[in-house]
């Protein structure tokens, strides 16, 4: 029905998709880019070679989602799966309930591999009301973390009594504390960092809480749903941002070539994307090639990659963290002091993960393998 909506403006939004596109174009060439994506990438300025690979090393790791896809269709017990059948859970909702008070211990627990410097920092935004918890008459929804650079930072949730909720909790905290270390090491001038390292530190937290509770949790039901939570993470935040980075590429460069973006066009694009992302065990309805007229980031082109290379930029540091322990932390508190001293490719080179190579992105998508063994056995 959403999508019968868009099928009758279709038109329009090619027409209005194919303008942004042109004035992305006409910007990069005004100012003797070789492409848009070259002129978009230099704002941060990340080589081209990293938007190349993190595409190139997606597709090496395609067949293991077309697994996951098999394994879905299998636990969902359906003959035919379609796009709307991969956002359901595989496994059944848990009736979990975390309070607030579970949810801060939890995140001290799994944050602990980070050390005590970190651990006093995260115990303190606790208790000296650095975060305003509960919904509230008035109060905006969503989660965020902001402060000055001579506040400490402050965070707002909307807490509810869920295990999503506590990973909000510790994804904040991830955006505070690297503010924290941030204003406290850099002068005002550079304490400010640049979107492409600040899901880094939001994201490590998560997967640092998530490991700590894959490794101590005994029920296998709980498990199971612990991983699909993981898994379905990975999904949405390297295959289907990759997949949209990749969409982004192809129609700017239908555009350079001196091609029109008809909706048909886009159209088809977008479907052969999804039947290379997404594999044969997925039936393809039609509408599903008119989601590119839905998607509002499309009209800031290159931005969504960044969330794909920020989440394995994130799961390589916290590997290195639990497999080596305190160099890997050194590294990464440096990391987490820098702001925007430097540009955020070398930030990260710093701290000993090299964006421009595919080894982190490639390790990331290792974990999202493990993980779909792992759930396999689970599940028989
Ligand atoms: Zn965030």
């Amino acid at each position: 029905t959403l999508y019968h909506t868009y099928q009758k403006q279709t038109n329009t939004w090619a027409a209005t998709l194919n303008s942004s596109v042109k004035s992305d174009v006409f910007f990069a060439k005004a100012r003797h880019y070789s492409s848009a994506l070259e002129a978009s990438l230099d704002d941060d300025r990340v080589p081209l070679r990293v938007y190349d690979s993190l595409i190139e090393t997606v597709h090496e790791f395609l067949p293991q989602m077309h697994r996951y896809i098999q394994l879905r269709k299998k636990a969902l017990k359906l003959d035919e799966l379609h796009m709307y059948d991969i956002y359901v859970p595989i496994v059944p909702e848990t009736t979990m309930t975390i309070t607030y008070e579970e949810a801060k211990n939890m995140v001290i627990e799994g944050l602990r591999p980070l050390g005590q410097d970190y651990i006093n920092l995260l115990q303190e935004g606790f208790t000296k009301s650095w975060i305003d918890v509960y919904e509230n008459e008035g109060k905006t929804s969503g989660a965020y973390s902001w402060g000055t650079y001579r506040s400490h930072p402050y965070v707002l949730l909307n807490h509810q009594d869920t295990l999503d909720a506590m990973f909000t909790l510790a994804h904040e905290m991830g955006h505070s504390l690297h503010t924290y270390f941030s204003n406290r090491s850099q002068p005002h001038l550079y304490a400010g960092y640049k979107i492409f390292v600040a899901e880094v530190a939001s994201t490590l937290n998560e997967a640092l809480v998530m490991e700590h509770l894959l490794e101590t949790t005994k029920d296998a039901k709980l498990l199971a749903y612990l991983i699909n939570h993981y898994l379905e993470q990975f999904r949405g935040t390297i295959f289907r941002q990759t997949m949209f980075a990749e969409f982004e590429k192809k129609i700017h460069l239908v555009v350079e070539e001196g091609g029109a973006l008809t909706a048909e066009a886009l159209s088809q694009i977008y479907r052969d994307l999804n039947a290379k992302y997404y594999g044969s065990e997925v039936v393809l309805d039609p509408e599903i090639e008119l989601e590119w007229a839905r998607i509002p980031h499309f009209y800031n082109a290159f931005y969504v990659y960044k969330y794909a290379t920020g989440f394995s930029a994130a799961t390589a540091f916290a590997r290195s963290i639990l497999d080596e322990g305190e160099p890997a932390v050194n590294r990464y508190l440096e990391f987490l002091s820098g702001g925007s001293s430097d540009y955020p490719i070398e930030l990260l080179r710093k701290a000993g993960v090299d964006m421009e190579t595919p080894v982190p992105v490639r390790n990331a998508l290792q974990v999202f393998a493990e993980l779909v063994d792992r759930l396999e056995k689970l599940l028989v």
